[in-house]
């Protein structure tokens, strides 16, 4: 009998993959296999309509589209480790999958800030379960902090702006954003969230929670000041999930480096019939390195990497320009090319709201931003193709 195709993590990744792997043509058993109880969903609303309470859905695919593509479903189950020799996955049921190809698709979870006292109404957000339990206390809360401006956190303040909270935005760097865009175009998304009325707090960053019965009751900085507070969200990054592996052999990239799996570029590992896609991958980069991408859009392109290269079916590949997007209030900025904090940045339009800024390196443009400039951003496209992705 012929062993199955195996995902694991029946997010967006996991899904993409099945999806690419029927419509390449591959008939045989197909088995995705998820920790989380939901159909797979999708993430960016979470922090955006869902928060904001506009939806309710964010599920990828019906349940009839499994059984049309002959996608068996174990949902509910998490993987706990794997024999490479054998080809067999164990699941926390105690039953086990063997598998002819394994594909790894378990994503990230977010960082935790070690040495904090737990405490109601603190709050992390990665899943539908975490989104689920911000909204629900949110109706609750009258002020909030939101620990760290990456995009999840920018995104954040301002899904609760607009639901009336007032926020404090806590970063250590000295804008939002300075990661990924770098401090001049960060410091323009730090202006946004200022005129939002965003108490936005740069260059400082959590010390602790102060905590009543229980319940959290604001933060303590490291600049001594404390910020009253009935919510706080913790959004300072996230880390693979990989611990599963650990006695695999499935070579994993050091934390220090980002960790991740890693892989060639389709998304192959050194060890024979596993791969792996999405968040929790680290592929070889043109550069020569690994690197793990955070967004949506690699999601997808990856899985049709892996799939023709699974499959043997290489299609030509095309030029990728990474791209992600961000919804903040009414702007969506939007990302497109490598930006680096090395680069030579020029912002040739600035409304005092909306603006737009290239990116060079050595005088060649490697990434656009835009806020509100979604014609000038992706008609960049075409002289972008050929970098490399960006930092979430
Ligand atoms: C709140 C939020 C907002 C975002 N907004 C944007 C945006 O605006 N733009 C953008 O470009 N990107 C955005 N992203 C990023 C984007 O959603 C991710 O890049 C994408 O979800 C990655 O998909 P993935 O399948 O690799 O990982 P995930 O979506 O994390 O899926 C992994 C799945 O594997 C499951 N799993 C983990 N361990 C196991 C195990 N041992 N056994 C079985 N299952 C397991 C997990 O529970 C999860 O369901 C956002 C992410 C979040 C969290």
């Amino acid at each position: 009998m012929t062993r199955p195709i195996v995902i694991v993590g029946a997010g967006l990744a996991g899904l993409r993959t099945a999806e690419e792997l029927r419509r390449d043509g591959y008939s045989g058993e197909l088995v995705l296999v998820g920790d989380e109880p939901r159909l797979p969903y999708d993430r960016p609303p979470l922090s955006k309509q869902f928060v904001r309470g506009e939806t309710d859905d964010t599920t990828l695919r019906p349940a009839e589209f499994f059984t049309e593509k002959d996608i068996r479903l174990r949902l509910g189950a998490a993987a706990t480790g794997v024999d490479t020799a054998a080809r067999r996955v164990s699941l926390d049921d105690g039953s086990a999958i063997d598998y002819d190809q394994l594909i790894i698709a378990t994503g990230l979870r977010p960082r935790r800030i070690p040495g904090l006292p737990e405490a109601s109404g603190v709050h992390v957000l990665r899943s539908h379960a975490d989104a689920t339990a911000l909204r629900d206390e949110l109706s609750g809360a009258a002020r909030a902090v939101v620990v760290g401006a990456g995009f999840i956190g920018c995104e954040v303040t301002a899904s609760l702006r607009s639901r009336g909270v007032e926020v404090a935005l806590v970063e250590p760097q000295p804008v939002p954003l300075a990661a990924a865009l770098g401090e001049q175009v960060g410091g323009l998304v730090g202006r946004l969230h200022r005129a939002e009325g965003v108490d936005v707090r740069c260059g400082v960053g959590l010390e602790s929670l102060v905590v009543e019965n229980g319940s959290v009751r604001g933060v303590r900085l490291s600049d001594g000041n404390e910020v009253a507070a009935d919510l706080v969200v913790i959004g300072v990054g996230s880390v693979p999930v990989t611990e599963w592996l650990a006695d695999s052999g499935i070579p994993l990239a050091p934390p220090r480096e980002g960790g991740g799996v890693l892989a060639d570029e389709s998304g192959r590992t050194s060890v024979d019939g596993v791969w792996a896609v999405g968040d929790v991958a680290a592929w070889r980069h043109e550069s020569g390195g690994h690197k793990r991408v955070e967004h949506w859009t690699n999601a997808g392109e990856q899985a049709h990497l892996l799939s023709n290269a699974l499959l043997g079916t290489d299609a030509p590949a095309a030029a990728r320009v990474p791209y992600v997007w961000s919804d903040q209030y009414n702007l969506k900025i939007q990302v497109l090319g490598t930006p680096s904090t090395a680069d030579e940045v020029r912002v040739l339009d600035d409304d005092g709201h909306k603006f737009l800024a290239h990116y060079f390196s050595d005088g060649t443009l490697t990434a656009v931003v835009g806020a509100g400039k979604t014609g000038a951003v992706m008609k960049m496209r075409a002289q972008l193709s050929g970098a490399a992705a960006p930092a979430r």
